[in-house]
C-alpha cells in the first residue's frame, strides 16, 4: 500500500511519483506459472432458482446483468478472508469462474470458447445490506460487491485439461453443512452467451475473469466459517473467514 513515504518514493522507478500496483494473480494447477488478472466481470441473476431467491423474475433478460469488481479484490484459495467493514449481512455465492486468455470485441457465440484458458470456483463475497439498500435506492452496487477481498478465487484448471465443462454439480459447504447446491447445466446464460454479451459491451482481453453468477441457497457468513467450494471437473475453494 502507498503511504508516501520517503521509503516508497525511493522504491518509484524512474516517471512514476510512487511504485505502481503490482499486478494480482491466482495458480493454474499443474504448473508453477500464474494467471496475471486484469479485471473481473460478474453476472447477477443466472440461475433461476437464486433469482427467485432474490425477488427478482427467473427470465434472461435482454442481455445477463453485469457488475464488474476490481482486480485486486481477488483473493486466491487457502487465504482467510476478512470479514468487511459496513455490513451485518455477509453472504456468500460459490460461482464458476471463466478465465480468458485472449479477448476482442463483438465475439460470436461459435468463437467464444477460444478465448477461454480455464476455469475456476469462485466465491463472490456479497454485502447484502447494502446491495438490498441500493435495489431499492436505485443506486449502483459498487460498495455492495466490489470491496477489498470481495472475490475468492480457486486455483485455474486449464481448458487444455478439463476441456470446456457445460453441466457439472456445483456445491459450497459451510462448516461441514451443504448450502448450496446445483448444475451448472442450469445457468440462464451459458458461458459462450456471456462472453458474447460482454465483448459487446467491453473489448474483452487475456486476464479477464468472469463470475458466472450462483445458485439458490446464499446465506450468510460469521467470522471463523469454513467455506468449501466444488464444481465437478472443474475444482475447490477452501477459505475461511476471519
Ligand atoms: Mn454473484
Amino acid at each position: 500500500m502507498f503511504r508516501n513515504t520517503d521509503e516508497d518514493k525511493n522504491l518509484a522507478p524512474a516517471g512514476y511519483i510512487f511504485p505502481p500496483p503490482q499486478v494480482n494473480s491466482v495458480p493454474i494447477l499443474r504448473t508453477e506459472q500464474r494467471f496475471p488478472i486484469r479485471r473481473v466481470f460478474c453476472v447477477g441473476r443466472n440461475y433461476a432458482e437464486h433469482a427467485k431467491e432474490m425477488g427478482a423474475s427467473p427470465e434472461r433478460g435482454q442481455r445477463p446483468v453485469f457488475f464488474t469488481k476490481p482486480a485486486d479484490a481477488v483473493i486466491s484459495d487457502g487465504l482467510p478472508t476478512r470479514y468487511p467493514s459496513a455490513t451485518a449481512n455477509l453472504h456468500f455465492e460459490i460461482e464458476l469462474v471463466v478465465a480468458l486468455h485472449s479477448g476482442g470485441e463483438n465475439i460470436a457465440i461459435e468463437q467464444a470458447l477460444s478465448h477461454v484458458f480455464g476455469y475456476a470456483v469462485g466465491n463472490d463475497l456479497t454485502r447484502r445490506d447494502l446491495q438490498l439498500e441500493a435495489k431499492h435506492a436505485g443506486l449502483p452496487w459498487d460498495i455492495s460487491k466490489a470491496f477489498d477481498q470481495s472475490a475468492a478465487v480457486s486455483a485455474i484448471a486449464t481448458a487444455a485439461d478439463i476441456g470446456h465443462p457445460s453441466a457439472g454439480a456445483i456445491s459450497l459447504d459451510v462448516n461441514g453443512k451443504r448450502r448450496q447446491t446445483a448444475d451448472i447445466a442450469d445457468l440462464l446464460w451459458s458461458v459462450p452467451e456471456i462472453i458474447h454479451e460482454l465483448s459487446k459491451l467491453f473489448c474483452l482481453s487475456a486476464g479477464d475473469l468472469i463470475f458466472t453468477g450462483t445458485p439458490a441457497g446464499v446465506g450468510a457468513l460469521a467470522r471463523g466459517d469454513l467455506l468449501i467450494g466444488h464444481i465437478a471437473g472443474v475444482g475447490e475453494l477452501t477459505h475461511s473467514i476471519c
